[in-house]
Parts: structure tokens; sequence; C-alpha cells
């Protein structure tokens, strides 16, 4: 059985490019093998060298979607702020940024040579 699993085409596949982990990523997935639907579970997060163009678009979707929600959810954090409280501005302005999430896309590690991690 395959070792990596490939983010985009979800399956198993022989190599890829690695995802770095991050928080967003690790939660997502606790969420999933809690609930036990994680197919990834135990195998390295990689994007295959066939979606790697899919992913590169994904990836560029989500940092656009981000940067966009951002400036709303400022926008709307200082004006709940000014004219509510400022606990109204964190809780509009974390609504706004969580529709990011459904064009979440982990980034990739990067290509530099990192340190071994499995010895
Ligand atoms: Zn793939």
């Amino acid at each position: 059985m395959s070792k990596r699993y490939c983010y985009v085409c979800r399956g198993g596949v022989a190599a890829g490019r690695r995802i770095a982990p991050d928080p967003i990523l690790n939660t997502l997935l606790g969420i999933k093998k809690s609930l036990g639907i994680s197919r990834s579970a135990g195998k390295e997060l990689v994007v295959c060298r066939k979606c790697l163009p899919i992913y590169d678009k994904m990836r560029k979707t989500f940092i656009r979607k981000l940067a966009y929600l951002g400036v709303v959810a400022l926008i709307i954090f200082i004006a709940q702020t000014y004219i509510v409280s400022i606990w109204a501005g964190f809780i509009f302005a974390a609504f706004i940024l969580s529709f990011s999430l459904i064009y979440y896309a982990p980034a990739l590690e990067s290509e530099e040579p990192a340190p071994a991690r499995h010895a």
C-alpha cells in the first residue's frame, strides 16, 4: 500500500511534493481522523506531479480569496468595533475569514533540501 496520499486527487501515489504542515491543515485532519473519515491517516500528504498544475490554481485562488476576505474582515472589524464592541468586531471578522476555508489549500514544503525527518 502506498505511504503517500495526494491532497488533490485523493489517492495513494508513489511520489509527489510534500505538503508543509500548518495549524489549519492539522485541525482539519484531526477532525477527519476523529470522525473516522480520514483516508490519509498515517500517510504522508503530498501533491503528485500530475496534480501540480491543479494544485497551483487552488493555492492561488485560496491566497486571492484570503487577501480579499482579509480586507473585508478588517473593514467589518473596524465598523463593528466602532458601532457595537471590539468583541462583535472579532466575531464578525472571524466569521468572514472562515469563508476562506472553502478555498483552503495548504502550502507545499519548499524545494530546498530539508533535514531528514525520518531517521
Ligand atoms: Zn494527485
